[in-house]
């Protein structure tokens, strides 16, 4: 059986706490490989590796950091199948998806290449009579990731590129559910020129990550996953006096108003929620439709359903893969099979024919979907896309600002007012107008509000320079003869 191990030090390190999980093949059913994971003295072995390296990494010029991320840039580039092919065999992505979150977590690293332009400080000459006072942006130290199974290329590079551009050392914990993606991404850094120790990858689990929380040595833990971990994390690491931005849940209401175009709408709708089989946490998963259009836009979104081609990674025209297991494929299945009972019609049920083998569902829609319900309520994760109906943009805006995620949300409409009142009115971090996933670009940073963000500080972009860095601010005075004197006051700034 293939063994996924550590990176630490610049190299693949086998794992020695003895305790290993499955990783699956998902769209054939069967385990593929074992990967390790880590204990406690494996993430410390990490953090030195990454502390050895960290004096020189922070010392190293500006414009050589920056070398370092256009060269891995050119090799993601040139590696773009490969890793989907890896991400595609453990995740199950179909290749337009795996391909699509590679091209995404790329524009990071382009971002991460103005490395020398985003930390440039402030400068104030004069402040007082012979002193000038200026700002500088630091590294934090050793940084530590911990990610997701759903992008297991993209999540991480919103974290790498600019924490290692910003002149610290970087642990990686990926999921254990799609873990050969970091090994691949970490082979890429060191071909960059990355120096050994700075970016090392723990495989592992809770033991690996509570190791992770509770070290002294690490500055700082950026988490993206579920609400209930994200909290969790976020309590224990800031507890331990570490700076911490741990991203959630989500559940993204898609308001279609009386006036959308109700194909693009329908079309946007069926790309959004069944994309990436619908496990995204910007994923569209509620449709609110306005009474006036419900049906047609229910109509329009069920004739579409047909004609989306479910398959495996391998099959070049599939546009939607399986789910990430079978546990988690039998959760989702329980939303389509439990709908009638909680009042919903279930207009299109994926739970039937499916494949022989793999953890497939088709897509499923259900209509006429109460809040207080299961399929409502819960963060689904998977290829069902639940129809709300609404009376009036009013109780459409109450529902998302009632909900406790406030990831992404997209409204509908020709009416540009409407849209600008939706945007100042509505309690959530991202909002597309006419777009269904409004995922921000990489100079622009990502974050929900509420449920959906532990945190202050939004991912990637340049709240991600202000995460990975802290800032000192320097009064300096030189001698000049012709202003030095005495002064036993207060000093002053006049
Ligand atoms: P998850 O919370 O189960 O796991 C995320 C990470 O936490 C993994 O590395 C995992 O090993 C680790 N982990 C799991 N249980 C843990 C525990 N008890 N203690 C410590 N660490 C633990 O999430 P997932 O299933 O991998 O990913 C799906 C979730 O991530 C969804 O809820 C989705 O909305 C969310 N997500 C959010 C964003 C965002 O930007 N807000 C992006 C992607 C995914």
């Amino acid at each position: 059986m293939k063994r996924i191990s550590h990176w630490v030090g610049g190299s693949v390190v086998p794992g020695t706490s003895g305790r290993t999980a499955p990783v699956w093949n998902p769209a054939l059913g069967e385990q593929q490989a074992e990967v390790d994971l880590a204990s406690a003295a494996e993430v410390d072995a990490a953090v030195a590796a990454a502390r050895a390296a960290l004096p020189a990494w922070r010392a190293t010029g500006l414009s050589r950091r920056a070398e370092v991320m256009f060269r891995l840039r050119e090799l993601l580039d040139a590696n773009r199948k490969d890793l989907a092919d890896v991400v595609s065999l453990e995740h199950g992505k179909v290749p337009s998806d795996a391909l699509g979150e590679i091209a995404r977590g790329l524009e990071n690293v382009e971002f991460a290449c103005g490395i020398p332009a985003l930390l440039k400080g402030g400068y104030s000459e004069q402040a007082a009579t012979g002193v000038d006072v200026y700002n500088i942006r630091q590294p934090l130290g050793v940084v530590a990731g911990i990610t997701p199974f759903n992008f297991p290329v993209m999540v991480p590079l919103w974290m790498i590129a600019n924490a290692l551009a910003c002149g610290n050392t970087f642990i990686l914990k990926p999921s254990e559910k799609d873990p050969s993606a970091s090994l691949f991404l970490a082979d890429l850094l060191a071909q960059a020129g990355l120096p050994a120790g700075c970016f090392n990858v723990i495989q592992g689990d809770k033991e690996a990550v509570d190791a992770i929380l509770d070290h002294p040595e690490i500055a700082a833990v950026s988490f993206v996953g579920s609400t209930p971990i994200a909290r969790s994390i976020y309590e224990r690491a800031t507890a331990a006096g570490k700076r911490v931005q741990a991203l959630g849940g989500a559940k993204n209401h898609m308001l279609v108003l009386p006036d959308a175009d109700l194909d693009m709408a329908a079309d946007a709708a069926v790309s959004a929620a069944y994309g990436s089989a619908g496990e995204r946490c910007m994923a569209i998963s509620v449709v609110l439709a306005m009474d006036a259009v419900a049906d047609e836009l229910v109509a329009k979104i069920a004739e579409r359903i047909p004609s989306v081609r479910v398959g495996p990674g391998t099959d070049p025209d599939a546009e939607m893969g399986p789910l990430i297991t079978g546990e988690h494929r039998d959760r989702v299945a329980g939303y389509v099979t439990g709908a009638a009972g909680c009042g919903a019609t279930v207009v299109v049920d994926g739970t039937t024919d499916l494949p022989a083998e793999g953890f497939f569902l088709n897509p499923s829609l259900l209509d006429h979907v109460a809040p207080g319900t299961p399929a409502y309520d819960d963060e689904i994760f998977g290829p069902v896309l639940v129809i709300t109906r609404v009376a009036s943009y009013d109780e459409g805006l109450a529902l998302i600002n009632g909900n406790e995620f406030g990831n992404g949300t997209a409204i509908f409409t020709r009416d540009g007012g409407a849209a600008r009142r939706f945007q100042f009115d509505v309690e959530v971090g991202m909002v597309g107008v006419n777009v269904p996933i409004p995922v921000p670009v990489s100079y622009y940073s990502f974050g929900g509000w509420k449920a959906s963000l532990f945190g202050d500080q939004h991912m990637y972009g340049p709240e991600g320079v202000n995460f990975y860095t802290r800032s000192k601010v320097v009064s300096s005075r030189w001698p000049d003869p012709a202003t030095s004197t005495i002064d036993l006051g207060f000093p002053e700034n006049r």
